[in-house]
């Protein structure tokens, strides 16, 4: 099957409808509750994209095992004209929803890509594994599947000396059972962003995280599986959706991406779903070792790039309307995004121009500079929100909304809240953006989010250290330090 429309992902969710309850209630069809309707309708625009005539071309690929026009994120990229055709398509969908949508499907994609590519590494822990892995990209791929993952077990207790697999294993995730059909996991993750408009599920361990020895590899393991699998339930958390007009809430009301934790319930994972298990070393090197964390960074870093130029864009605005951009204070304020943006650029393009052919074939760019751009955004994004709030003050609360432009205060409205460039309309229009952005719970929630989807800075800054090698630049001050 070729890439899908947005009608062929939204029936598909309908059909399969997977166990996911929100605010005390189960959620009989997702993709008629209010709560995910503007998320639902972006992610089913990003679909609709790969067979616009207008961006067609820049959207798929054809697939080498059917012919048929594939999702371009799915590709292998063998060269750098490859990795730019998935910059540019991954950048296309950031566009849609403004850099404020992280788990659009392209993120996931470009994680089995790599993981299939080094499909030899999955081979060495169990020869049927290779199959496995090989035939799950293939069917992503050919069946355009739209997936989540979920990589850290809930947290209940982060006391020194407890790690998150040595807590009860009611929590943690891990194999309870192992049967001819395959392995039973039990415990509770977090979290699974897009999780409830998600086809299917992926487990396997996180980037920052070490699944530890000595455990018989019960914590060990990779798997993907579908999201309406029994015993499989997601717990969502408020939606930022609250079904309000894309005036007055501009971000809300379509980008809500949804954020679960997952419940495992004896769920039965059947063996030609399982990746890697029962191998700590393995798991624990599958990230690097297939460079899935370099692909990721650089859907991530692409993804940022656009979110960083929203930004600036927003602030842009903001200071124009105002009459402000005179100011030294706000002109400082300005170059800090742009800075922020430059440097994201500067990191995204190094990855690509120290991209090289990795052991399995694959053209990979270059890690270090997209772990040191995932590491920024960690900080960047806070204080990008933060000088949105610096430019608006006030304005971000003298927020009238769509309907009180034509209630019994609109004469005033209109008469007092113009500026020397925007109508009161306009003005309202633009700072209700920046209030959704930077104030909401849409916005607290997307600061949440850049601080952590990603792990946490100092779990990223010890990565960062463990994969850096400082050889040479030891090298030089040992030189330095042996002259006479
Ligand atoms: C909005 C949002 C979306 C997310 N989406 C996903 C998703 O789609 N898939 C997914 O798998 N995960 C997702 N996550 C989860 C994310 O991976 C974790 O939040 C992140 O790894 C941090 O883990 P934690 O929340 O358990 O915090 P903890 O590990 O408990 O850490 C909390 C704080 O304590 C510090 N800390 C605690 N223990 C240690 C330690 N031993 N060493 C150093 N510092 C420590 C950390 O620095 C951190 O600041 C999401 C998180 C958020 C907020």
């Amino acid at each position: 099957m070729p890439a899908r429309t947005g009608a062929e992902y939204i029936a598909g969710l309908r059909e399969r409808a997977a166990d996911i309850y929100i605010g005390g209630e189960r959620v009989p069809d997702v993709t008629g509750h209010p709560a995910f309707a503007g998320g639902l309708r972006t992610i089913a625009g990003l679909l609709d994209l790969q067979h616009d005539p207008a961006w067609r071309d820049e959207m798929v690929y054809t697939s080498p095992s059917t012919g048929d026009p594939v999702g371009l994120s799915f590709i292998m990229p063998r060269d750098g004209d490859d990795l730019k055709r998935r910059r540019k398509m991954m950048s296309n969908w950031a566009l849609a929803s403004c850099g404020m949508m992280g788990r659009t499907p392209d993120f996931l994609n470009v994680a089995v890509m790599s993981m299939a590519a080094g499909a030899d590494y999955c081979g060495q822990n169990r020869p049927e594994f290779k199959r496995n892995i090989l035939d799950y990209y293939e069917y992503i791929r050919e069946n355009d599947i739209v997936m989540t993952h979920t990589l850290v077990n809930l947290q209940r207790s982060r006391a020194v000396g407890a790690t998150p697999f040595d807590d009860r294993t009611e929590v943690a995730l891990s194999v309870v059972n192992e049967t001819g059909a395959g392995i039973v996991v039990r415990g509770a993750r977090v979290l699974a962003t897009l999780g409830p408009l998600s086809d299917e599920i992926a487990v396997y361990p996180a980037r920052t995280r070490r699944v530890p020895a000595g455990e018989e590899g019960k914590y060990a393991f990779g798997f993907a599986i579908p999201c309406d699998t029994d015993g499989l339930k997601f717990q969502c958390r408020d939606t930022v959706d609250l079904g309000r007009s894309h005036f007055d809430h501009p971000a809300g009301s379509r980008f809500e991406e949804m954020d679960a934790i997952v419940f495992f319930d004896d769920v039965l994972v059947p063996w030609e779903r399982v990746f890697l298990y029962n191998d700590v070393a393995r798991c624990n090197q599958w990230g690097e070792r297939t460079n899935r964390n370099a692909h990721t960074g650089h859907q991530v870093v692409t993804k940022n790039v656009v979110k960083c130029e929203f930004m600036l864009g927003l602030a842009t605005l903001m200071v124009d309307t105002l009459g402000s951009g005179d100011l030294p204070a706000a002109q400082q304020l300005i170059a800090e995004l742009i800075e922020n943006l430059e440097i994201t650029k500067a990191l995204l393009a190094a990855s690509e121009a120290q991209a090289s052919v990795d052991e399995w074939g694959i053209f990979c760019p270059d890690y270090r500079p997209l772990l040191v751009a995932r590491k920024q955004m960690i900080t960047m994004y806070p204080r990008m929100a933060e000088i949105l709030h610096l430019l608006g003050s006030s304005s971000l609360m003298a927020l009238p909304s769509e309907a009180d432009l034509n209630g019994p205060l609109a004469a005033d409205i209109h008469r007092y809240l113009d500026t020397d460039t925007a109508t009161a309309a306009e003005r309202i229009r633009l700072f209700r953006l920046a209030w959704d952005v930077s104030c909401s719970a849409f916005g607290g929630r997307q600061t949440l989010y850049e601080r952590y989807f990603g792990g946490d800075a100092a779990r990223n800054a010890a990565l960062l250290y463990q994969i850096y090698d400082r050889t040479a630049a030891r090298d030089m001050v040992q030189e330095f330090l042996s002259l006479e």
